[in-house]
């Protein structure tokens, strides 16, 4: 597989204009649900974070979770099997953590981003349904934009190079293309999915997106 490169192709900000809540929704670069990057530091490793009454609410790194931890805002539920060592004392890695007081999460809409689209859509291409590195993607306007097709969740998915190229400046009926699946809004639903996604390998993790 190829590693993982990020490279901007769209005119959509990268994950600007994100609301800063205090707990960040957004899953981090080195948490996406993208396959196999090459090689990433223990401090990019996923951490599942868990509100105060268990629920999970989002994927953050190592490196945020431990700054959470050492704040006292939040402590460790599962360990991960690795260490990171600072200059006085080797802490062990979070692989679950728990907020101490409870974050009211508002029904999370996130910034229209093609990073989010990305995710969403699990780097897989909308048209011919094969997983792509985020590179090898590109964002496809459903409706295309010159016939007045809107920037928007429901008008916008992640499209490989060859399927747009066939698309082209056509609806998917007139190219003769099905969508895999109707675009929506990113919603707390969709985060779930992904952190099942990402846990699923995770028997750690299992017990908190299961049940
Ligand atoms: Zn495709």
């Amino acid at each position: 597989m190829r590693p993982y490169r990020y490279k901007p192709l769209s005119r959509l900000p990268e994950g600007s204009g994100e609301p800063r809540a205090r707990v960040r929704s957004s899953l981090l670069p080195g948490a996406t649900a993208e396959p196999a990057p090459a090689r990433r530091s223990v401090l990019q490793e996923p951490v599942l974070v868990l509100n105060s009454t268990y629920e999970p609410i989002h994927v953050t790194a190592v490196r945020r979770a431990l700054v959470l931890m050492l704040k006292g805002v939040a402590q460790m539920e599962e360990t991960g099997p690795v260490r990171v060592h600072s200059a006085r004392e080797a802490l062990p890695v979070p692989s679950v953590i728990r907020l101490l007081t409870y974050r009211h999460i508002p029904q999370q809409t996130r910034a229209l981003s093609r990073k989010n689209i990305l995710l969403r859509d699990r780097y897989t291409c909308q048209f011919c349904g094969k997983q792509f590195s985020s590179s090898d993607l590109t964002l496809d306007h459903v409706m295309p934009r010159s016939r007045g097709g809107p920037t928007s969740w429901e008008n916008l998915v992640a499209c490989c190079y060859e399927c747009n190229n066939r698309k082209g400046d056509r609806t998917p009926e007139e190219a003769g293309i099905q969508l895999e699946r109707r675009p929506r809004p990113f919603t707390l639903h969709t985060s779930r999915q992904l952190m099942r996604l990402m846990g699923r390998h995770d028997e750690k993790w299992r017990k908190y997106l299961f049940y």
